[in-house]
């Protein structure tokens, strides 16, 4: 692997913008040079989760979405995906989402927002983005099939 395909020490520009639903839709999902800043400041900052998961192995699920990508997965405009702010992660070898997000949300780490998503099924992940110099640090939990946001890991 090359130099510019890596964003950081453990997670390449590949899995940043590697898509199912992009392959399948055969859409473009290509990261622009401008956004090249946040993904790799994103990545730096997925260092410490992976530090703080034990160094275990993060799978990013969902990374940057371009807007037709992100429309297709049915994300919110705003979403800081659209602008590689925020990825979606997996550690199954540290364990379950929630324990994923309750271990997050103990240390000591600045995030944006860290979003337990669908906890109640067996492809629960967390949300996590971040915003240099302004993290706000919320937490929420969101459940399949309601539209809901829940204040804390529930
Ligand atoms: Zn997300």
């Amino acid at each position: 692997m090359n130099t510019s395909s890596r964003l950081s020490p453990h997670f390449s520009l590949k899995e940043f913008i590697a898509s199912a639903t992009a392959d399948r839709l055969k859409i473009d999902n290509s990261l622009p040079d401008a956004l090249r800043g946040n993904a790799t400041h994103t990545c730096e900052q997925l260092e410490k989760v992976r530090k703080q998961l034990g160094s275990n192995p993060i799978i990013i699920t969902s990374g940057w979405r371009n807007p037709t990508l992100n429309k297709a997965v049915g994300g919110s405009a705003s979403s800081d995906h659209a602008t590689a702010r925020a990825v979606d992660i997996r550690c199954p070898k540290f364990g379950t989402a929630r324990s994923v997000a309750r271990a997050l949300v103990a240390s000591n780490i600045e995030f944006d927002q860290l979003i337990l998503e669908s906890p109640t099924l067996p492809s629960a992940w967390v949300h996590i983005g971040f915003r240099k110099g302004a993290n706000r640090r919320q937490v929420l939990t969101k459940f399949a099939g309601d539209k809901t946001y829940y204040v804390g890991i529930k």
